[in-house]
């Protein structure tokens, strides 16, 4: 089998393993086969990157596994007028996965290296609608605040109060709650006209939301 032949189908494995847990929206589906994981992996690590697992990436990181991934941009919904943040930028993927389906992406990390190797990889890509920006994801991003969605790719005990006060009424944003390293819910909420709704979606587990920025 030539080279092209088996990245061909080591893709096809890829969506099909997404469909299989239960990523089944056309739209997530089509982004997912539209942006190369390999892209965004390094090294030794990079021929796994259409195995359904996380891998590490620079800082000490990890980019999620791309199952996690689809079922968290599904939860999302994100259309072509909405403008999303991503707090936890990492290796740049989810970004780049949101990109396809939203107007605008905003993603945030509290790595600088990680958020500049990110628009690196962005510019490469000419994925020109995301702006990536090194800095404290706990606050928001108040500049450009008020979002249609929010992502959160780390883990927080609560859902922080500045991301609550960032999301439009008739916002959603999907992240996961609960100490790290133990069990964390996958949840989503809703900004109404009257308050929040809560939805747990599903356990997951993710590295912490650290406040502050990193030293690298
Ligand atoms: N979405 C990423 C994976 C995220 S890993 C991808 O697609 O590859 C979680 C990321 O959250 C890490 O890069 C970590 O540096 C970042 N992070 C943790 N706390 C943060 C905070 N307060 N603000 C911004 N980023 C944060």
């Amino acid at each position: 089998m030539s080279e092209s032949d088996d990245l061909a189908q080591r893709k096809m494995q890829f969506l099909f393993a997404l469909r299989s847990k239960g990523v089944t929206d056309a739209r997530v589906l089509a982004a997912m086969e539209r942006i190369d994981r390999g892209a965004f992996v390094r090294g030794i690590f990079a021929e796994r990157a259409y195995e359904d697992m996380p891998l590490p990436i620079a800082c000490g990181q990890t980019i999620s596994q791309p199952s996690v991934v689809g079922l968290m941009t599904q939860a999302l919904a994100a259309g072509p007028r909405d403008t999303v943040l991503e707090i936890g930028t990492g290796s740049g993927y989810q970004a780049a996965v949101l990109s396809v389906l939203a107007r605008r992406v905003y993603t945030v990390d509290r790595h600088r290296r990680l958020a500049r190797e990110a628009q690196a990889v962005f510019e490469a890509l000419d994925l020109a609608n995301i702006v990536s920006l090194a800095s404290d994801g706990s606050r928001g991003l108040p500049d450009q605040a008020p979002f249609d969605r929010i992502l959160v790719t780390a883990a927080a005990e609560d859902p922080p109060g500045p991301l609550l006060s960032q999301l439009k009424i008739g916002g959603i944003m999907v992240l996961p709650v609960g100490q790290s390293d133990t069990v964390q819910s996958l949840i989503r909420v809703t900004r109404t006209e009257t308050g929040l709704d809560y939805e747990e979606l599903r356990p997951v587990r993710f590295v912490p939301l650290i406040e502050g920025m990193a030293g690298d």
